[in-house]
Order: structure tokens, then C-alpha cells, then sequence
């Protein structure tokens, strides 16, 4: 397959600069990378040659000579191939772009300072930010928009992330000499670090942005509307890419993670797709039957009670439950009965019970379903213990 033209896979012109092939690559990189596209093998494929294309873009003499010879005069599997060997400035280190490069191997940190070499200009991405979003029940069933603040760090205006005083330029770490990294001994290991002077840039700003302290990022409030689908439970969390803190000097942004925090509702409890509540019905009604109005999300609804109804029985309202918001069925609405005893009888109560008692004479145990069983496992307890 005919490889694409390196300018247009980044989508500039042949006289972009350096800092709008920079842009480029980013949105690109961005947009594709694997981690954020685990089954897309086309996004990999596209991420491989935004990285390709801006490894020979960003290098002079590569490009001058892509420029000239076209992709025979770069190569990639000539001796040395892009980038440079570790150590290499310039690069991004490494060597390989397989698929399996993560962010912070592009963009350089702790990690990679350990295992690559040469990382010059290496940034720190912006960090993921997570958001606990409390919303009642309803809101959570039916989906919602809700409107929050974010204090975040955002990329600073002034030096447009660069974190250099407008006008002002930048000149070569002496004490890392533009590699970024340092060596430093530990113990009988020997580990490559971020340079503590220009924490891994390679670059000293002359003067720093006189806005953000020459970090590229400012402290901010943001106001975000996040969109809360319709089913969403406990835990689940929406991810609002790049709305995360600004990367250091330019580097990309970072997610935010808003995070859902369903408030406990005065009569319902969710159970997956399933919402329970529980009812409490006269004794009267719980012998005789009856019928009952239950609530629901969406207004109430009767429900039948049969005839000889014990406590702790469930009645299962179909499809009033919620429906889950990575699909499959909705749920129901299960209405477990709870029989309340009586309280607060008067003296003519009271001997209406009892004459009811009465009624009921040596063959009491006739009305009581769950008094025989009983007595038997008792007593087979009790014989077992040998008392
Ligand atoms: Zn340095
Ligand atoms: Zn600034």
C-alpha cells in the first residue's frame, strides 16, 4: 500500500511551523490513541501514522529531506530508524510507535524517563479530574442535564500553554543539556530521571509568563453541563474527554470523570433494574384482602391484596421498574407487604379481639399456617438436644 503524504495525514500545509505541526500531531494523537480506542484497529493504524509523520515532520533535517526525496528519503527502516536510538535527542524516544505506546510514553513521565531514552520536550499530559455528581433517584431513572462547576487547571491564555512571556524565547537546559533526563545513581542502579531543573522539557524559559508563572496552566473555574442518560446507578461514571486539567505547557488535557452518586430515596431502593418499597397493610386487610394504591416513578397504581396475605409477601409491578442505561429489560417494581400490628386500641377494641380469640377456641392453630411447622422443628430441636 502506497504510503499517504506525511503533511496531509496531519492535515497542514507543506510551510506549516513547528508549533502547528505540534498542534496537529496533538489533536491527532489525541483523537486516536489506543487507550482511548481499545477495539478500533483503524484509530491505531491512523494513531501509528500521525506518530510517523510527525516524527519525520518535527525533525529539520528529516523533513527537508522528505521534503526533497519523499518518503525514500526517510525511511523508517533505515539504519538508526526514526527518532534516533535512546539517548537521541529530538525523538520521542524509543524507537517503535507500536500500538501499545501509551500517552505518557509519547508525552513523557516517570515511566518513561525510567525505561526510554532522549526525551526531549517530553510534557506532562493534564491530569483526570473526577467529579461526584449526587443526583436524586428520579433524575438518576429518567436521565437528566445538570449544569457543575469545576475548579481546574486550564490551559493559560497569555503564552498559549507555552508558559514563556509572550515575545520571550527559550533556550537549552544546562543542566541536562536538552535531553530532559539526568542520571542518578541508586544503589547499585544507575536510573534515568526527569531533569529536576527543567522537569523533563530540555527547555529554560527566559522569562516566564507573567499570567501562569510559566506553568502554561491557570487555576479556573469552569461551568460544564453534563448529560446524565436515562438508567444510570451508584458508581457509574460519564467521561467528558479532554475536560480534564490542561497538560503542562501545551501538553493535552486530561478527562473528567463524573462520577454518580444517587441519593437514598424516602421509598424506594434500587436493586439493579429492580426498584423495591416496602408497604405496610392492616392486619384487617392482610386477612380479608383488599386493595391498595402503591406509588410508582410514574404516579400510582392499585394494587390487589388477596385474602390471607402474610407479612413480608412481594408483589411484583411489571416493567415499573428502571430501565438500565447499557440496556437490556426494564425492571420491576417489587412492593413487599409488611402486616402492622394494631396500636393505640381503645377498651371496646380491645374485647373485640378478644372475643375474636375466643371464637377461635382450642382450634386456634387452624387459622395459623406457619404455628404447626413451627412447633414441629421445635420440638425435633429439642429432641435432638436431649433436654
Ligand atoms: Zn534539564
Ligand atoms: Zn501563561
Amino acid at each position: 500500500m502506497a504510503k499517504r503524504d506525511y503533511y496531509e495525514i496531519l492535515g497542514v500545509s507543506k510551510n506549516a511551523s513547528e508549533a502547528e505541526l505540534k498542534k496537529a500531531y496533538r489533536r491527532m494523537a489525541m483523537k486516536n490513541h489506543p487507550d482511548r480506542n481499545p477495539d478500533d484497529p483503524e484509530a491505531a493504524e491512523r494513531f501509528k501514522e500521525a506518530s510517523e509523520a510527525y516524527e519525520v515532520l518535527s525533525d529539520p533535517q528529516k523533513r527537508s529531506a522528505y521534503d526533497q526525496f519523499g518518503h525514500a528519503g526517510v525511511d523508517p527502516s533505515a539504519a538508526g530508524g526514526p527518532g534516533g536510538g535512546p539517548g537521541g535527542p529530538g525523538g520521542f524516544g524509543g524507537g517503535g510507535f507500536g500500538g501499545g505506546a501509551s500517552f505518557s510514553d509519547i508525552f513523557g513521565d516517570v515511566f518513561g524517563d525510567i525505561f526510554g531514552g532522549g526525551r526531549a520536550g517530553g510534557m506532562r499530559g493534564g491530569a483526570d479530574l473526577q467529579y461526584n455528581l449526587e443526583i436524586p433517584l428520579e433524575d438518576a431513572v429518567s436521565g437528566t442535564t445538570v449544569k457543575i462547576r469545576v475548579p481546574s487547571l486550564v490551559e493559560c491564555d497569555r503564552c498559549g500553554g507555552e508558559g514563556a512571556e509572550p515575545g520571550t524565547g527559550k533556550t537549552t537546559c544546562p543542566t541536562c543539556g536538552g535531553r530532559g533526563q539526568v542520571r542518578i545513581q541508586q544503589g547499585i542502579f544507575a536510573v534515568q530521571q526527569s531533569c529536576p531543573h527543567c522537569h523533563g522539557s530540555g527547555q529554560i524559559i527566559e522569562t516566564p509568563c507573567k499570567k501562569c508563572g510559566g506553568d502554561g496552566r491557570v487555576q479556573e473555574s469552569r461551568t460544564l453541563s453534563v448529560k446524565v442518560p436515562p438508567g444510570v446507578d451508584n458508581g457509574d461514571r460519564i467521561r467528558l474527554a479532554g475536560e480534564g486539567e490542561a497538560g503542562e505547557k501545551g501538553a493535552p488535557p486530561g478527562d473528567l470523570y463524573v462520577e454518580i452518586r444517587v441519593k437514598e430515596h424516602p421509598i424506594f431502593r434500587r436493586d439493579g433494574a429492580d426498584l423495591l418499597c416496602e408497604v405496610p397493610i392492616s392486619f384487617v386487610t392482610a386477612a380479608l384482602g383488599g386493595e391498595l394504591e402503591v406509588p410508582t416513578l410514574d404516579g400510582r397504581v392499585k394494587l390487589k391484596i388477596p385474602a390471607e396475605t402474610q407479612t413480608g409477601r412481594q408483589f411484583r409491578l411489571r416493567g415499573k421498574g428502571v430501565k438500565p442505561v447499557r440496556g437490556g429489560p426494564t425492571g420491576d417494581l417489587l412492593c413487599r407487604v409488611k402486616v402492622e400490628t394494631p396500636v393505640n386500641l381503645d377498651g371496646e377494641q380491645k374485647e373485640l379481639l378478644r372475643r375474636f380469640a375466643e371464637t377461635l377456641g382450642d382450634n386456634g392453630g387452624k387459622h395459623r399456617p406457619q404455628e404447626k411447622g413451627w412447633l414441629d422443628r421445635v420440638k425435633a430441636f429439642f429432641d435432638e438436644m436431649k433436654f
